[in-house]
């Protein structure tokens, strides 16, 4: 298939732009490199050994979203981009709603006009909001916290919305748990621009030296050990989701064209690893795979934070045959390869 993958310049997105053309597929990349750098292009390339065509643009502009239609075909649209910071979305709501809903739209708007009928579009384990895993996708209320939570819930919804009148649309919503890692060349991984919100890059900058220890969030939950608990789910693994993902749409694009619930046209799966492992066993699985001291403190609690969190991944194993193979051993033996590799990110290049 041509596949259009929006983000494609990001963390999750330039993964997948390696497994889709391992997979024997055309992919194009659109991406307004708004948290993302251009020095990736041409690390996807080396990977891929072909040219990636990039269309450098911002996806809220309808006219250039029409335009690249216009021009070129795509079968299949995955779609990451957005932005994705918690608390930026917490102090920026109208950017956040603006960017993750109009970029979705044109999106949309694009392939109902150009006859592109395959959508693949990334949620977030964070629509369960406060509820008790394991998170089983038919969990009837979908909320979360914050607006960049709520704008996965929104196009959620938008997107069944518009499928219900759309007869030919096939959409795949994948509900992303905690991805870390990165590609075991080295190469390509996560870039996050100024100090990391997440635990991964925070303890990969921690062991190669750039910060001093890393603050754990509450040493007082009800978890083994005290600290919050997360189903990490390695990049790749989640990169080969999308693979199985779209897969699973085009099989189901002839035969199935009701909204009577027999040919289900939006698809909701969990990708994650069903099990859960806590902050201070991250700690320890990056010392040990870097070799490099993890020095921490426990610190207050982070308003918001759930104490644990993992999926029933079970639908996704039974309905597109994939599953999460990779350990957190593996996460951090990749996230440090590249962590050491280029202890600036993308900005050593
Ligand atoms: P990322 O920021 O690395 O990648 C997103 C990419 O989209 C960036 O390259 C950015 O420049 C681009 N982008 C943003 N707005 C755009 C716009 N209007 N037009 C064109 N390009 C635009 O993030 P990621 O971690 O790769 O996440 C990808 C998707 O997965 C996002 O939708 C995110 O919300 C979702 N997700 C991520 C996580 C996670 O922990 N990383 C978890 C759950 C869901
Ligand atoms: N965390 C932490 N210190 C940090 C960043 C995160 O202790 O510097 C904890 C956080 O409280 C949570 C876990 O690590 O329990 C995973 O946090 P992250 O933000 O990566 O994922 P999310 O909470 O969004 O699932």
């Amino acid at each position: 298939m041509r596949v259009l993958v929006s983000g494609g310049a990001g963390y999750i997105g330039s993964h997948t732009v390696v497994a889709l053309v391992a997979a024997g597929h055309e992919v194009v990349v659109v991406d307004s490199f708004a948290n993302s750098s251009p020095v990736v292009v041409g690390r996807l390339e080396a990977l891929i050994g072909r040219e990636l065509p990039v269309h450098a643009f911002d996806l809220t502009d309808k006219d250039k979203t029409e335009q690249l239609f216009a021009s070129d075909r795509f079968d299949a649209v995955v779609h990451f981009a957005g932005l994705k910071a918690v608390g930026e979305s917490v102090e920026q709501p109208l950017e956040y709603y603006e960017n993750n809903l109009e970029s979705t739209f044109s999106l949309l708007r694009a392939m109902r006009r150009h006859g592109c009928t395959l959508l693949v579009f990334s949620s977030s384990a964070t629509v369960y909001g406060d509820a008790e895993p394991p998170y089983r996708e038919d969990q009837a209320l979908l909320s979360s916290s914050n607006p960049y939570g709520r704008t996965k819930v929104m196009i959620e919804q938008i997107l069944r919305d518009v499928a219900a009148i759309d007869d030919t649309l096939q959409v795949a919503i994948l509900r992303y748990f905690n991805p870390v890692g990165a590609h075991p060349s080295g190469t390509i991984g996560e870039d996050p621009q100024g100090t990391p919100n997440n635990l991964l890059p925070y303890v990969a900058q921690v062991a190669v030296g750039r910060r001093d220890r890393v603050a754990v969030f509450g040493g007082d939950y009800d978890t083994a050990d005290g600290t919050c608990e997360r189903d990490y789910i390695h990049v790749e693994d989640l990169a080969a989701g999308h693979v199985a993902a779209l897969a699973h749409l085009r099989r189901a694009l002839p035969a199935e064209s009701s909204v009577d619930g027999k040919g289900a046209r939006v698809h909701t799966w969990n990708l994650g690893t069903g099990r859960s492992t806590s902050v201070l066993a991250v700690i320890r699985a990056f010392a040990a795979a870097s070799g490099r001291p993890v020095p921490f403190e426990i610190v207050g609690r982070r308003a918001g934070d759930m104490p644990r969190s993992w999926a029933d991944a079970s639908l996704a194993e039974r309905e597109l045959g994939w599953r999460a193979t990779k350990t957190i051993d593996e996460m951090c033996a990749d996230a440090w390869r590249w962590q050491a590799a280029n202890p600036f990110g993308y900005g050593d290049a």
